[in-house]
């Protein structure tokens, strides 16, 4: 049976060979890739999520951004912020 989201008609891949398969595609799999390329090794990751793993797509990068928004919300609805929009007269 297909997974949601996957094309159930996707051609597969041309047979080739790698000296390392890597499982997934997040930091630890670019690390392991960049060690065997520096051994003079091949590698082919693989992804079942999305590209880039969980730091990208949901962990480091979104997280930061969601904190920055909340910080600049709450600073706009401090009593401090508040009180000098209203010493401005707007
Ligand atoms: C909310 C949040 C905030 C974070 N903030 C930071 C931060 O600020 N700084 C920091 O250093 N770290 C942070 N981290 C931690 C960071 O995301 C992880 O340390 C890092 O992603 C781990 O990398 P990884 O490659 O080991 O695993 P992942 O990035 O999780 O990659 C594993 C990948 O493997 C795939 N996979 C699993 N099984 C298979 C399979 N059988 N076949 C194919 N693919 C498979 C998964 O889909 C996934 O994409 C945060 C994490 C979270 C959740």
């Amino acid at each position: 049976m297909t997974k949601p989201g996957l094309r159930p008609n996707r051609r597969p891949l041309k047979q080739a060979h790698y000296d390392l398969v890597i499982l997934g595609s997040g930091s630890t799999a670019f690390a392991a890739a960049l060690r065997a390329q520096a051994l003079g090794k091949t590698s082919v990751m693989t992804e079942e999520r999305t590209t880039g793993g969980t730091c990208v797509n949901r962990g480091c990068l979104p997280s930061k951004n969601l904190i920055e928004a909340a910080k600049i919300i709450h600073a706009g609805n401090s009593h401090r912020t508040r009180k000098n929009i209203q010493q401005l007269g707007v």
